[in-house]
Order: C-alpha cells, then structure tokens, then sequence
C-alpha cells in the first residue's frame, strides 16, 4: 500500500525545500521528492527583506546570515557607450528606513541549510529519487517512482524547475522564449572594501552586476554574448580578474577571480496557468526569467506564502479540490508583472534602437531627480505592494532633488 501525506513537494531546489519546510510548519504532513542538489551551484542569491523575514520566520536566518553580505547601497550605472547615456541612481536602503535592502547569500550556504532543516523537521519525509509518474485526479494525487513503488497526497507542489513534470502532468503549456546571452557567474576578492553596495552596469550585451559577499568579497554576474561568454570562460584567472578590473574602472581596486566561474545561457518562461486543481507550480516550474534585479526566487518565495495563506488555515481541513486554482489567480499579477519589467528592461539594454534608449535614459533620469519615485521603486523593490501602500503619503511629499 503507498504511504499518504497531505502535500507532496516535487523537487528539492531551494523553491522546493522552503516550500517542504513552510507545509511542515503548517501542521501539513509533507513527503519532499527530489535528488539532492549536488553542491555545484556557485552562484549567489539577493534576497529582499520580505523574503528574509520568511526565512527568520522558520529559524533559518541566524545561521545564514554570518555567511550573507548586506546589501545597503544598489546603484545602476549605464556602461553603454551609446549617444543618450542614463545618469548613475543610486538607491539607498536608509531612504525607505531599512538597514539593508536585502542580503547576498551564497546558493551553496542556502542549500545546505536548507537541506539540514528538512532533515530535522518531523513532519517532512524525504525522498531523494525522481518522481516518473504524476497524476494529479480529483480526490488525490499519486506519484510513482521507477522502482514501482508511489506515495499519495492530497495536494501536489511542482518544484521540479523548467521542464516540470508535475506542470507537464497536469497538461499545462508554457511561453518561452530566448535571449542571445548567457550569464557568466563568479566570485572574486577586490583590494577595496565594499561598503556593502551593489553595482549593476547596464552595457550592450545585458547587465554586469558585482553583489557584495562578507569581508572584500563579492560575487558578479555578467550578461553577456554567447559568443562572448565562450571567450571570458577560456581566460586564465589571471585574464579574467583584469577584464573584471577594467569593466568596474577599479572602483574596488584589485580584482582576484576565484576558481569555479561557471555560464548560464538566458531564457523566459512562464506558465499558462500557475495552478490547476489539486496541483500547484512554484519557482522556476512556473517562471522564469534573467537575473536583472534579483526577481527570481524572492518571486519564488511570494508562491510559498501565497500557498501558506491558501493550504494552512489552522484547522488541519482537508484539502480542496481547487486550491491550485485559486493560486493560479492568486499570483497571477505579481508574476506578470515581475516578468514583463525584467524583460522590458533586459531587451532595452539590448535594443539599439534610439527611441527605446531615450525612454530608458529618461527613465533612469527621472529615477535619479525625483526622490518620491525613486522611493516607490524601492519600496516595490523590497516587498510588492508595499510601495503602493504608502503612495498617499509620498505624493504629499514634496517632490524633491
Ligand atoms: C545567474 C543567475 C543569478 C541569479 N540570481 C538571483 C538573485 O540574485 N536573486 C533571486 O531571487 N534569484 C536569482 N536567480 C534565480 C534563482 O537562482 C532561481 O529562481 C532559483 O534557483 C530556482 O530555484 P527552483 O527551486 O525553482 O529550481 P531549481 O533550482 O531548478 O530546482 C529544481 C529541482 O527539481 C528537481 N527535479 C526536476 N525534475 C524532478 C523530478 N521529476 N522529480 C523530482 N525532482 C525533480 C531538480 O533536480 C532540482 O533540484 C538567478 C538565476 C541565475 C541563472
């Protein structure tokens, strides 16, 4: 006979095991499924206050945050050599009254934390292996593995990243599309401090984006040609930390490129639907995105607590039979929008088109002079909806320079 739970989680990425830890938390008896993420992933991840305080709420932050940076200062400067060049804007977290926007953690310190507190919460089973089969019916769901065994749930979270099988199973479609770059990924130690900003380079080819990591550390994702990319990833360590150097005219001083710089080719994608009955897509199995701004798992950690309000009231009830469909209208806005801006912005970057680099330049100008703007974005920037909360007693502000 297979084992029963109330939610079964696909995938054991970081959507997944926040999204495992969160149903625990709830009282729901989980099953996660999913291979254990083999450590490789040298990337780092900007996460925003709200998403913070969902990591503080389930007792994780303490641990990660000795080994996360602070992200107090966010400026974006046009690299671009074009005719109409944007001013430099700067955000600063102090201007909204926080300490820091958010904090830069490294994907493999997440990961393992992540991992330790499945381990330790009684009310996740975890399954290492891959589901084959996912047949989201109306009572149930069942879930079978290649050995021929399977477990039930009430409730299926489709963790399983891009090429979802979960979304698949259900006989929802995606819209994707490509982008002619690819994200060249590294960490490097540089001569002069930080002082806890982050630097986003708007260039031809996509955005160079140095996010500071504790001590004079910092890690970079640079958006670049395909072609390009093959070029930066043949240089020897030596090379490479003097093209870093050079592209962030030394404002850190001397650059020292780590080993293990990896390449990430771009794309877009997002779901049809987020949810359908009994099953519900989550993280990159319902959207994705390139890295511009941080967006993508701080979106992926809005789904979990969009399913916290939707499958946790506090009553241990069964599970509806249309909870995925209320998430689907649930998180429809804030993944649209989040995946037009990123879009919007990244093709600007890459349009050559002088319109499109006007209204991107002026764009940048207004940001920079007006501070009740700017003071909106970052507000939207941090938690969505929060900017717009306060609009009323920023538009009474006097707008200033
Ligand atoms: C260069 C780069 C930089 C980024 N920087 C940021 C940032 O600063 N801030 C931010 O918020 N986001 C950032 N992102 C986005 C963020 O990294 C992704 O949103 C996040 O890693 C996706 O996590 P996920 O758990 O949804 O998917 P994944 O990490 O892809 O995990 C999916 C998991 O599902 C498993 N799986 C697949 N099929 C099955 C199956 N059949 N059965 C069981 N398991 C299965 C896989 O093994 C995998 O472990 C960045 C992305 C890139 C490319």
């Amino acid at each position: 006979m297979s084992q029963e739970f109330d939610i079964a989680v696909i995938g054991a990425g970081p959507a997944g095991q926040i999204a495992a830890i969160a149903m625990a938390r709830g009282g729901r008896r989980v099953v996660l499924i999913g291979p254990e993420p083999d450590g490789s992933d040298r990337r780092t991840t900007a996460l925003m206050d709200q998403s913070l305080a969902m990591l503080e709420r389930f007792g994780l932050w303490e641990t990660l945050k000795a080994q996360a940076a602070p992200l107090a200062v966010m400026q974006i400067v046009d690299g671009t050599k074009r005719l109409l060049r944007a001013p430099t804007v700067a955000f600063r977290s102090a201007e909204i009254g926080l300490d820091a926007f958010g904090y830069n953690v490294p994907n493999a310190a997440l990961l393992k934390t992540l991992s330790a507190a499945v381990a330790a919460e009684p009310l996740i089973s975890r399954m290492p292996t891959s589901a084959e089969t996912i047949d989201a019916g109306l009572d149930m769901v069942s879930i079978g593995f290649a050995d021929g065994q399977s477990v039930t749930a009430a409730f299926v979270i489709g963790a399983d990243g891009r090429r979802s099988k979960t979304r698949e199973s259900a006989g929802v479609d995606v819209k994707s599309w490509s982008y002619p770059q690819t994200a060249v990924v590294m960490n490097f130690s540089h001569s002069l401090p930080h002082q806890n900003t982050s630097t986003e380079f708007h260039t031809e080819t996509g955005p160079f984006t140095q996010v500071p990591l504790p001590g004079t550390r910092s890690s970079l994702v640079w958006v670049v040609a395909p072609q390009d990319a093959d070029r930066l990833m043949s240089l020897s360590s030596e090379q490479l930390s003097g093209e870093v150097e050079g592209r962030m005219q030394s404002m850190l001083g001397k650059v020292t490129v780590e080993d293990g710089v990896q390449a990430w080719p771009l794309s877009g994608m997002t779901a049809t639907r987020y949810g359908k009955g009994r099953s519900a897509f989550v993280g990159e199995a319902g959207h994705a995105f390139p890295p511009i701004g941080a967006q993508g798992l701080n979106l992926s950690l809005r789904d979990i607590a969009a399913l916290e309000e939707i499958l946790i009231d506090g009553s241990a009830a069964p599970i509806a039979a249309d909870c995925g469909d209320r998430f689907d209208r649930k998180r429809r806005v804030d993944i649209a929008s989040r995946t037009a801006s990123v879009d919007l912005l990244n093709r600007s970057l890459l349009s050559g088109l002088l319109p499109v680099q006007m209204l991107r330049a002026a764009g940048l100008q207004v940001l920079a002079s007006v501070a009740p703007l700017r003071n909106l974005v970052m507000q939207e920037g941090v938690a969505p909806g929060r900017g717009l909360k306060s609009l009323p007693s920023l538009l009474r502000k006097k707008v200033g320079r």
